[in-house]
Order: C-alpha cells, then sequence, then structure tokens
C-alpha cells in the first residue's frame, strides 16, 4: 500500500516508500501483492492505494516491455474472470470485479507511453499543470505555419481550388509525424533515465514536462489536419 510517495520520496527521486504488507484472508500469510495472495493463490482485496505498477506486479520503471505487458494482462484477465469466484466466499467475487476493473484501468494507462508518462508525473504530484495550454516555444513556428495553411485550404476550398494545398497538407502531415516520432523516442530515453536513477529527478521531471507538453500540442495538431483533410 501506500503508493503515493511523500515529499521526501519525491526529493530523492526514485526511492519509494515500502508497501505495507497485509495478510491473506485465506491462508493468513502476510504479503505485499496486490491481486493474488503468492503462498495459496487466493484472489485478495485490492489494497486501498495500490498504484498500476503494483496491480501489474512490476517495478515502478517508466521502461515498460509492451508484449510481456499484455501476456500479463490476459493472464491476470483469465485468473480474476469473476466466472471462477462465483463459489468463493463474497469477498472473493467482490474481490474479482474489483481487481479486474483495477487491472483494465492500470493496462489502459501502462501501455501507452504518454498516459504513462503522466501517471508517473501524477504519483510524483506533479501533474503537467495550466501550463499544458501554453505553445511550447520551439512549436510555436509550426503550430502558427500548420494554422495559417488550413485556414488557406478552407478559403480554396470555398473557391473548388483546393488540390495544391490539399498536398501541401498531406505532406505537412508527414512531417508532423515525423516530428512526434522523433519526440516519443526522447520520451524514451527520459524514461530509461529514470529507470537508471543515475540522473537528477529535478531535471528529469522538468524535461518530462516539456515532452509530454510537446507531444499534447502536436497530437492537437495532427488531428486538426486529418480532420480537414477528411472532410
Ligand atoms: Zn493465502
Amino acid at each position: 500500500m501506500g503508493s503515493i510517495p511523500t515529499s521526501a520520496a519525491k526529493r530523492e527521486g526514485a526511492v519509494w516508500p515500502a508497501r505495507a504488507s497485509v495478510s491473506c484472508w485465506k491462508c493468513g500469510t502476510e504479503h505485499t501483492e496486490a491481486l493474488f495472495c503468492p503462498a495459496c493463490g487466493a484472489i485478495q482485496p485490492l489494497p486501498e492505494q495500490a498504484d498500476h505498477f503494483e496491480v501489474f506486479g512490476l517495478p515502478r520503471h517508466l521502461v515498460i516491455d509492451l508484449p510481456a505487458l499484455q501476456r500479463r494482462y490476459y493472464e491476470l484477465h483469465r485468473r480474476l474472470h469473476p466466472d471462477l469466484h462465483q463459489t468463493g466466499p463474497q469477498a472473493a467475487r467482490q474481490a474479482s470485479l474489483r481487481n479486474t476493473a483495477a487491472v483494465n484501468r492500470a493496462y489502459r494507462t501502462l501501455r501507452d507511453p504518454i498516459d504513462r508518462g503522466e501517471y508517473w508525473l501524477a504519483l510524483l504530484g506533479e501533474g503537467l499543470g495550466t501550463n499544458n495550454n501554453r505553445v511550447p516555444p520551439e512549436l510555436a513556428a509550426l503550430v502558427f505555419e500548420v494554422q495559417e495553411k488550413l485556414e488557406e485550404l478552407r478559403d480554396a476550398r470555398r473557391e473548388g481550388n483546393a488540390v495544391a494545398l490539399h498536398e501541401e497538407l498531406n505532406q505537412i502531415r508527414g512531417e508532423l509525424a515525423e516530428r512526434r516520432d522523433t519526440l516519443l523516442q526522447a520520451l524514451q530515453a527520459n524514461y530509461a533515465s529514470w529507470d537508471a536513477g543515475a540522473a537528477d529527478a529535478g531535471a528529469l521531471t522538468r524535461a518530462l514536462k516539456e515532452l509530454l507538453s510537446a507531444l499534447a500540442y502536436l497530437g492537437t495538431l495532427i488531428r486538426d489536419v486529418d480532420k480537414e483533410l477528411e472532410s
């Protein structure tokens, strides 16, 4: 339990507080697992503050092996399935529903690198905040250019000669996607630095916020372009 880091843990970066152990309702074994008793395998009531990493029994690492995460997801789903716990005590039936929902939430967040990063910031008590609406400086010129092109395309459509601009926007769409890929690579590098535990957590947090903010902006821009290209 106790997954929300204290300010002391935050200062130390990668250091997270240890989880309090619970005792299995079935066999009495003390353990720190979130979903199943490691001794007898009985389904356990989800600890109040179990975070997404704990739900999956994973260390708090930002670099995640996605195929392994998916395999684990299906495995947990099978083991938690309400049909398997129908005849068990009420605690087990409730836990199967509650734990299944927790596994779904954890999987949706952890499998997506952007959602995972935002969740990481939330665990650190560092939301992206209201600054998220500000255009990241390095993207300002690009955002302006794209918006101008979109405007031109709408005008050209009204005059019935949008073919060239359509072409141009398609090319811009490709550049935006490339830019997003570059940012996603930088995000992976940031995650690897967190996991290595060597770098300054404050600097990594700032870099992570900047990357996520730029990615959010690019995502919106790409959606805007797609919408216009499809209409
Ligand atoms: Zn047990």
